[in-house]
């Protein structure tokens, strides 16, 4: 695996465990959240209840005879003891009798260190309520044990209808606090001012939400609700979403405001379950897509060992082949270098075969006259008179060797002269002319067909006229050797794109030797003397120079007829001749 893909799947991997993670803590802390609020509201019902208890006891202890006369003046002894015993049936901290002028004469505990008996509480708001003939209610520090309670009083009306006496209970709550530690939960009542009241952590307790005004603190003072505590502001922070940080710590934040008194409860709720299952999700979640990476990677990693494994096979074989391919290369290449070796040493033989045959033919061609000039000067010699008949002799015999040695100049010329455009039928007619002697001699009947247009073509003029001679003479040659009419039939003309010209003769015809074979240097049906078998072979070569083609074959009522076609020139704006 390269690095890219590495980087790339780490990335992805990080991407999708936080998304996992985000969604998975949503999925999980709403369902803390709903938790929470259930719990919430058990506590809340618990607090409600606890307010709620005692809340018609003092209305009933107020009609109770022995208080209505304690408060009468008929003395407080056995109340102190029906005090003491109601306090402890009923759980409460404390029941005491105040008079109009607010010193406890009676009180459950009497007989303890910490007895209410002659103090004024006159101060506190409940007293005032109760004297004005309403229910007193009151939560605060006891001025004279220092513990936090709730504080319920009712007056009591003796004859006249007129409020004598208060009769209060004090009620402590240290029980739900001990509820809420235990439980290991964050929890705190606040009364209307926003103090805490009661905390699962006494840290918490008597600090204010918010900071209090002066007017606040002040009223809290003059009824020595808090009295020796500071009220200072609570180390706590609210945060959005339901969330708040409290020591230390950031928790759901739940708040049941519906309290009696304008009192509220606030639940600080742990989400730590949410933020770890979360986590265990996003773990499985990461640890199933790196399982199934992993098993992706195996299989893509078995399949490429499965596929080197094939490619390896391949290389192997390719290379096999290969091998055998370049042991046929060079077999090839030896043999080609056998066969070139052969043809040129087939080509040496040919030349010299060639050249032996030249010789020969040439040595053949010029003995004969030259055998025949030395006969004619020695014949001169002896007769001294035959002079005049000598040069007449000479130079007949000048004139063959004049012929040989021009044929013989053709392989001699170079074959790259200016090629002009020029008239075919003025070739036929200047090649005619040349023959004319021949055809005198032969007694042969010329017949010329043409058309009265040019057949321009483009070439050597000189060479093509050699062709036409050629052929012209093969044909007197092979019809002097027959004893039948001599008679020759040219024809010169243009089809389409070709020009041409024909010579049929009536002489002894091809017989069994093809074109080609007659093609051949010295290849000659004539007896030795009279030709020397290069006239078709430079035709030949002449006409293929032109880019033309040559065909002979025998006519059905005897002879033999040569066609030679050429590229026709079809621009007249050409130079022309
Ligand atoms: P040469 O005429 O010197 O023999 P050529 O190459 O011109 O050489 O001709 C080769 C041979 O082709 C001749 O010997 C002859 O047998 C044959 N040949 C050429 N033209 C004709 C013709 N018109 N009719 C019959 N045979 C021909």
């Amino acid at each position: 695996m390269s690095r890219r893909p590495l980087i790339l799947s780490a990335i992805l991997t990080l991407l999708v465990g936080f998304v996992v993670q985000r969604a998975a803590f949503d999925y999980f802390a709403e369902e803390e959240w709903s938790k929470a609020q259930g719990q919430l509201s058990l506590y809340r019902s618990t607090v409600v209840a606890e307010l709620e208890q005692h809340s018609h006891l003092t209305h009933i202890l107020a009609r109770d005879t022995f208080v209505t006369e304690a408060v009468a003046g008929g003395g407080t002894g056995p109340l102190n003891a029906r005090l003491e015993d109601f306090a402890q049936q009923s759980g409460l901290e404390a029941i005491y009798l105040m008079d109009a002028n607010g010193v406890t004469i009676a009180a459950s505990n009497h007989a303890s260190e910490t007895s209410f008996v002659g103090h004024n509480y006159g101060f506190r708001p409940y007293f005032k309520d109760a004297l004005q003939g309403k229910h007193g209610r009151f939560y605060a520090i006891g001025m004279t044990t220092g513990l936090p309670g709730l504080f319920l009083a009712d007056g009591v009306v003796v004859e006249g209808h007129e409020v004598a006496g208060v009769i209060a209970i004090k009620k402590g709550f240290s029980v739900l606090e001990d509820s809420w530690r235990r439980a290991g939960q964050q929890v705190i009542l606040t009364n209307s001012d926003g103090v805490v009241l009661l905390a699962s952590d006494p840290a918490w307790r008597y600090r204010a939400l918010t900071p209090l005004t002066e007017a606040q603190k002040q009223e809290i003072g003059a009824v020595r609700q808090f009295s020796g505590q500071p009220l200072d502001p609570l180390q706590w922070r609210v945060k959005t979403g339901n969330r708040a940080v409290i020591g230390g710590d950031e928790r759901m934040h739940l708040v049941a405001d519906d309290l009696p008194d304008g009192w509220q409860l606030h639940y600080f709720a742990d989400d730590d379950r949410a933020v770890a299952r979360s986590w265990l999700a996003t773990a499985a979640v990461v640890f199933l897509a790196g399982a199934l990476m992993i098993v992706f990677q195996v299989q893509r990693a078995r399949r490429v060992g499965r596929a080197l494994k094939r490619a390896e096979k391949e290389e192997a074989q390719l290379r096999s082949s290969n091998q055998k391919l370049a042991v046929e290369v060079a077999e090839r290449k030896a043999a080609e270098e056998r066969l070139q070796k052969t043809q040129k040493e087939l080509e040496q033989a040919s030349r010299l075969a060639a050249l032996g045959q030249l010789s020969a033919s040439v040595t053949h061609e010029l003995g004969q006259p030259i055998a025949a000039m030395r006969n004619h000067l020695a014949a001169a010699e002896i007769n001294p008179q035959n002079t005049a008949r000598l040069g007449g002799e000479i130079s007949g015999l000048v004139g063959r060797m004049e012929g040989i040695t021009r044929q013989l100049k053709f392989f001699a010329t170079s074959s790259e002269e200016a090629f002009e455009v020029f008239d075919l039928r003025a070739a036929m007619q200047a090649g005619l002319t040349l023959l004319a002697p021949n055809i005198e001699k032969g007694a042969v009947e010329v017949e010329v067909r043409q058309p009265d247009e040019p057949a321009w073509v483009r070439g050597n003029r000189l060479r093509l006229e050699q062709v036409i001679t050629n052929v012209l003479r093969n044909a007197c040659d092979a019809m002097e050797e027959e004893d039948a009419v001599s008679r020759l039939s040219v024809t010169v003309g243009q089809e389409g794109a070709v020009a041409f010209f024909e010579v049929a003769d009536t002489g002894h015809g091809l017989g069994a030797a093809s074109l080609p074979d007659l093609q051949e240097p010295f290849v000659t049906t004539r007896a030795s003397g009279r030709g020397m078998g290069l006239g078709l072979a430079i035709s030949a070569s002449i006409i293929k120079d032109h880019d033309g083609t040559m065909q002979a074959e025998d006519r059905p009522e005897g002879g033999a007829v040569f066609r030679v076609e050429l590229p026709a020139v079809q621009d007249n704006n050409e130079q022309m001749i």
